[in-house]
């Protein structure tokens, strides 16, 4: 039996970082097994590009990175894939100077606007959020250091807001957005606006995008350790769960549930699946 083409897709926080130290040390192992191997190592987070572009760099990928929950994927334009190549399965499509940006739903770009013009035609609609502030404010806002806010503003496919209406007006903005193919996402300081992909569908649509280049069978592995990554566990042929306050039941058709926390977890069910 011929060995199938692995993809793995990991979520960062808690799950390939350390919940404390951000540390991916203890997965050093098994990164360096995907790459000896040539199995690409997909970054699937809520963070922004510039957040996950220095990260990348530290473990030394040049592999697409799914960004903001899966709002649009990065193809860094050194990387794998041909800009032709990707403009043929992607419509919304943005180039910059280091990446080639795939919108899997409506870009932030187009649709502040309409959350803009919708506060300003109703006074109930009472918000702000990222576009209103200034990185200070971000800053204030996240807890975060200036450069760590700046990275966190830069954002492409998601809108974090504070909302100051009645619950009422909220569901009211809340149907009017869906209205707009928009969905609202509460967080633990946010409400987070955006298109209606998520980490699944980015998965997803990479793994149709290596199959197709590939003669074997692609698996596609996924490691998360929070209810946001639960459609993509779920989505994945080989799910690994890792520990955390949550327990995740994903269906997906094998499910590991890692018995260490975070990079350390993740080393031991990379290497188990790698070592089959
Ligand atoms: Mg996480």
């Amino acid at each position: 039996m011929s060995t199938p083409r692995y993809i793995v897709n990991t979520d960062l926080d808690a799950t390939l970082l350390d919940h404390d130290t951000y540390s991916w040390q203890p997965a050093a192992e098994a990164i360096g097994m995907l790459k000896e191997r040539g199995i690409p190592l997909i970054l699937n987070s809520s963070k922004t590009l510039a957040e996950m572009q220095e990260l990348a760099g530290e473990l030394g990928l040049n592999h697409p990175l799914v960004c903001e929950n899966g709002a649009f994927i990065a193809f860094p334009r050194s990387g794998e894939f041909e800009e032709e190549y990707i403009r043929e399965h992607f419509t919304n499509v943005e180039v910059d100077d280091a990446y080639i940006l795939c919108h899997l739903g409506i870009s932030r770009d187009q649709f502040i606007g309409a959350m803009n013009t919708l506060r300003e035609e109703n006074e109930d609609y009472q918000f702000l959020g990222y576009a209103d502030w200034s990185v200070e404010q971000v800053a204030e806002h996240t807890g975060l250091p200036i450069e760590k806010a700046e990275l966190s503003k830069a954002r492409k496919g998601t809108e974090p807001i504070h909302w100051h209406g009645s619950e009422e007006a909220f569901e009211e903005f809340e149907q009017e957005l869906r209205l707009r193919k928009l969905k609202c996402v509460a967080g633990g300081r946010f409400i987070h606006i955006s298109g209606l992909s998520d980490k699944a569908h980015g998965m997803q649509a990479l793994s149709e995008l290596y199959g197709k280049r590939s003669a074997e069978m692609v698996v596609t592995i996924a490691l998360g350790d929070s209810p946001n990554d639960l459609g993509m566990l779920s989505a994945a042929d080989i799910a690994v769960v890792i520990p955390n306050k949550v327990a995740l039941e994903p269906s997906a058709h094998e499910v590991i549930k890692a018995t260490l926390h975070g990079p350390a977890g993740w080393n031991a069910s990379i290497k188990s699946i790698l070592e089959r």
